[in-house]
């Protein structure tokens, strides 16, 4: 059975470019949901935060005094139990108490998680798997996974578990922003694709890069392959260390060239053949793509009040 959830409860998704806010019911049904574009900075966070969450409840014909509980998904390091960010480089920002200055803005006690782990959460929600093994990888600028084991969001010390995206794979590939060289995200972070296909002669773009890598150019084939094999090690990655019965993928880069999650498939399907321990945990069968045009994030920041 789905647990229920304080209602009315609001999630805030703040990304790095757009905020979003959704309202939800008891049964986590979105009723109301509004967008901003976000602003750079403590304040501008905060600004934007409270603007989308003024919006949803207008929406709703409701008050922030109605609320029942909100929860804010934001990317970077945050300390969940106080709601404090420590960093989050794409929105300008050092350490935040946002928990503590959002609260006082809308009189609710607010949670503030990482964007990653709450996707996560949206993604249970949404295959109606709150008790499952299951893991989320983002492949978004960076590359960061979050799991539920046994329906327990997994956190470790600093809420850092998940971080794979600075595992070094592949030596000699690329210097990751992290210093090390060859980390996951570098083959399958959204910025350093961007940054391999702006050298190439034409220049391709995310969007762009299965349809160059299909009509034969072959330095965009190369980068599609890199990312597809960083997507695959991420995959086997998780279920190897944590035993997710399924793995979702999304994030930007799988949602602009969504063709990447069947080439990683098509690779994991090749490691198999290789391996009858690999083929015993039929990897290809557990990948799943998240459900594109669902605002997973922000539903997952309301459901941070039930955790
Ligand atoms: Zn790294």
């Amino acid at each position: 059975m789905i647990p229920l959830l304080p209602a009315p409860s609001l999630g805030i998704d703040i990304g790095g470019s757009k905020t979003q806010a959704v309202l939800l019911d008891e049964q986590a049904r979105i009723v109301a949901d509004h967008v901003r574009p976000t602003e750079m900075g403590s304040d501008g966070v905060i600004a934007t935060a409270l603007a989308a969450a003024r919006g949803c409840v207008q929406l709703a014909g409701i008050g922030f005094g109605d609320l029942r509980g909100v929860g804010v998904g934001i990317p970077g390091r945050v300390d969940h139990p106080t709601g404090v960010v420590h960093t989050a480089v794409n929105l300008g920002l050092g350490r935040l108490p946002l928990g503590e200055r959002l609260g006082e803005l809308i009189g609710v006690e607010v949670r503030v998680d990482n964007d990653v782990k709450a996707t996560l959460l949206g993604v249970a929600h949404r295959l109606d798997a709150h008790d499952a093994d299951l893991s989320y990888v983002n492949f978004g600028t960076g590359v960061a996974a979050a799991t539920l084991a046994g329906g327990r969001l997994v956190r470790g010390s600093d809420n850092l578990a998940g971080e794979i995206g600075h595992i070094p794979v592949r030596p000699g590939v690329g210097r990751c922003a992290c210093g090390q060289d060859g980390c996951i995200e570098v083959l399958a972070g959204g910025a350093q694709i961007t940054r391999r296909l702006s050298r190439l002669t034409p220049a391709a773009s995310l969007s762009t890069l299965m349809a160059a890598a299909s009509d034969g150019h072959r330095e965009a084939a190369a980068v599609a392959d890199l990312a597809a094999s960083g997507i695959a090690d991420a995959v086997q990655l998780v279920v190897l260390a944590q035993g997710s019965d399924r793995v979702v993928i999304g994030g930007g880069v799988i949602q602009t060239a969504p063709e990447l999650a069947d080439l990683a498939r098509q690779l994991l399907v090749g490691r198999a053949r290789g391996s009858a321990f690999l083929a015993s945990l039929d990897l290809p069968g557990r990948l799943v793509v998240a459900p594109p045009e669902q605002p997973l994030a922000a539903v997952g920041a309301a459901l941070l009040v039930r955790c």
